[in-house]
Formats: C-alpha cells, structure tokens, sequence
C-alpha cells in the first residue's frame, strides 16, 4: 500500500499532511514514512521466514549508501538487519545507529589500508573484494594486525541487468568485480594467502531491476563456480546475490519481493540438494532502492512560476544538488501538488536556483499550481539524501520521519556558516 496519498485534497504521510511538515520544519524536507519503511524491510524478512530461513541460512544487509540516516539504519537494526557498506564512514555510521558489525559486509572497488584496519578491528562479518591488488592489500593489512581478513570475491557473472548503462554493475566491461573467467585462479590464490580466509562469494549486477530472471541467471552462474571450487576443496559458507530489485519510478512494474526471493530459495535448495545432499548454505542480500525509495518523498516549494512563450517553468527551493538523480541519470521522478487545486493544469519543468542547465527535477508535468505551493518530488528515499551536496553554498535539506500523525526531526537542516566552519583564511 502507498503510504503518500491525497485526503481532503492535501497530500499526506500516514496521517500527517504535508503542508503541517512544511510550516514546522520548512522545505526543501526530505519526508519518509516510517510504516512504508517497516513494510518494504518486512517483505524480505518474511519471504526468508516462510521459505524456513533463519539468519544463519539467510541475512538482508541493507544497501547502506542508498540512504544511511542513522534513524533509518536504527529502525533496520531493530528489525534485525544487516548491513552492506561501501566505505569506513559508513561502518561508523551503522556502529553509531547500534548496528552489529558482525552482520556488516563491505562493498566497493577502492577499499584504503586504513578502512581495512577499521573494519578487521571491528570484526565485520565479510570483505566483498573486487581485485587481486585488494586481495594482496587486504592479505597484508590482515597480517599487520594478526588477524585473518574474511572474503567474499565479488564475481562479475557477465550477465546484462537490461537497466541504465550508470547502473549496471555485472558486465564484462563494468569497473566492478572479478571477470568470470578469472575467479577460479583468485580463489585459488586467495585460498593460499595466510591472512585470507574464504567464506563466501558475491555478485551485484544493477540496479532498479524490474524482472529477477537477470538474478537467478547469476546465481546459476555463481552456482557453477561454487562447485568447482569445492571440488578444488575450497568451500564458501555464504553465497551473496547483492542488491538491485526496482521500485515503480513511473508505471514501472518490479518484480514482488517475495516472489523473488521464493524463486531464488527454491533454486537454492534443488541446487543444495543435488550437489550437497541438502547441506544448507547462508544466502546474503543488499537491497537498498526497494527497502527505502518508495518511502520518501522530497517536500519543495515553488519560488516562482516561469510561463514562456516555448516552456513554463516552476522553480522551487530544491535543487540538483537536494535530488540528483534527475542531472545523473535523467531519472523520472513523479511530481505532486501538495494541496490540489481545481485550476486548468499547464505543462512545467519543474527546476532549481542552482546554476546549471542540468539543474532540473522533473520536465514537462501537468501541474495546476501557484507560486508558493508546495510540491511532493515522489519516490526520493533512496539516493537522494545521501547523493546532495552543498553546490552554490546550499545547506542540505532537513530529514524527517512520520511515525503515524507523530513527528520526529532525524536531520536537522544545515546553515550557511556550518557548510565552511572546516575552511581558514589564509595567515
Ligand atoms: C548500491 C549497491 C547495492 C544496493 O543496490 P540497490 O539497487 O539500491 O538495491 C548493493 N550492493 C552493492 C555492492 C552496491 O554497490
């Protein structure tokens, strides 16, 4: 169900109206819906329990780039998330929120000596590597430490995720992961280095997957591998199938979680059975987009309506560097008038103040609105946030979670003079 709806012709969280958001925190907000968040997280949690997975036989470790407020990684904490991190920022963060890095796994192409060191020192549960120099690297920041350094090779399984080129993460000419045809030889490597010790092997192929068949095809692809590494005696404890099921941006359609998931266990199982006379393995997921994009929404107001001889344009208060997956990707977000209006509609690019052409948040929407009005920028939690910047002086936007008709202010919004408190004049 959406948790964003229109009652009495103003559009709400739960039971909160936006305009309420707006006079008590102001704009541009980013506004999630706490109930929407439970729900999405809810749908992997209860898929692996009605397919008879506990944690030691499957763990979602939520996407924590994808929107890593502390409240947010709390509540998922709660409902016993694990987490995927691509950077040791992000590590203190779940630490912060009281996630447990034991179900911490850790992502991404250019891992520093000193984030390794965070991350052993803290005893997370895997490295997802991503090269034989961060193997190598890894091996010895391990050894530096006394320690073994758990891994997971990242295995670019060649398969084509049929998402946008920046998102696609699993073909041959992608930055990411080990090619195919060189897995086998790194593990064997791996299995040799002394301060390395296998558990698992990992994939991520795209994002905003609308069909899991691209998924399944790389477990299968992954399957193989773990055959023939346990006939070489090497043997993973966890098989990690990442992230990437879509949201409806725009009629879009993604596939249900549960019947993902269904799927891939029933595989997982035929798969344990014929090879391993039913020896269970540990499944891992990093969903992101699909746990927290549909529960947000990015609240702006119009500064000024624009009406030209070839466009109109409605410029609001958020901008390029609030939102900017529109300016990355050309990414479709739905636009709402909080308070509809019984006005003839026209046709707006909705833009920012910031200077750029590409500064833009939506092209070409019926929208019946007047200066002031506040507008409902759709399907924000994921990415949003997490992507802005300061660009132009711009202090980000406030963060504010809907608990039903409560409030809670889980980010408050930055002023001027904190964006370069860290700067110094010269002597
Ligand atoms: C970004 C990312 C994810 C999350 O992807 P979603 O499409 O948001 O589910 C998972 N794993 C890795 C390695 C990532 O980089």
């Amino acid at each position: 169900m959406s948790y964003f709806a229109y009652q009495n012709g103003v559009l709400h969280v739960e039971n909160t109206p936006l305009t309420t958001i707006a006079e008590q925190f102001g704009s541009p907000t980013y506004v999630y819906s706490k109930a929407a968040l439970v729900d999405n997280f809810s749908a992997y949690a209860q898929a692996c329990k009605v397919n008879g997975r506990d944690d030691s036989t499957a763990l979602v470790c939520y996407s924590v780039k994808s929107n890593s407020n502390l409240a947010v990684l709390n509540l998922l904490t709660r409902m016993g998330s694990g987490f995927d991190i691509v950077s040791g920022g992000e590590l203190l963060r779940v630490i912060a929120a009281g996630g447990d890095p034991r179900k911490v796994i850790f992502s991404g192409v250019g891992k520093t000596p000193d984030e390794m060191r965070l991350a052993l020192s803290h005893g997370i549960l895997c490295f997802n590597v991503e090269s034989t120099a961060e193997l190598e690297r890894l091996n010895e920041v391990a050894g530096e430490m006394g320690k073994q350094a758990p891994v997971s090779l990242r295995v670019n399984p060649n398969v084509d995720a049929k998402t946008h080129p920046y998102i696609s993460t699993g073909l041959k000419e992608n930055k990411f992961g080990i090619a195919y045809d060189e897995a086998l030889a790194t593990y064997r490597r791996a299995a040799k280095m002394p301060h390395i010790r296998v558990v698992g092997i990992d994939c991520h192929i795209g994002s905003q997957l609308l069909d899991d068949a691209p998924l399944l095809e790389a477990f299968d692809r992954l399957t193989e591998l773990v055959d023939q590494l346990t006939e070489e005696g090497i043997h993973v404890h966890h098989l990690d199938i990442g992230g990437g099921i879509g949201i409806n941006y725009n009629n879009d359609q993604p596939v249900a979680v549960g019947d993902y998931l269904g799927r891939l266990f029933r595989k997982v199982d035929e798969w344990r059975q014929r090879r391993y006379q039913g020896a269970p393995i540990q499944v891992l997921f990093e969903p992101g987009r699909s746990i927290v994009g549909n529960a947000g929404v990015l609240l702006t107001q119009v500064e000024y309506l624009k009406h030209g001889e070839a466009k109109n344009f409605a410029i609001v208060n958020a901008a390029m560097n609030d939102l900017m997956r529109p300016a990355m990707y050309e990414a479709w977000h739905g636009v709402q008038a909080v308070t509809q209006r019984s006005s003839e509609p026209r046709t707006y690019d909705v833009v920012g103040p910031v200077c750029e052409s590409g500064d833009w948040l939506a092209r070409e929407r019926a929208l019946a609105i007047e200066q002031g009005d506040l507008l409902a920028i759709m399907s924000a939690g994921a990415y949003g946030m997490t992507m802005s910047s300061n660009y132009n002086t711009r202090g980000r936007a406030a963060e504010v979670m809907v608990d039903g008709g409560k409030l809670h202010l889980i980010r408050k919004r930055e002023r001027a003079s904190e964006l370069f408190a860290l700067e110094s004049l010269l002597p």
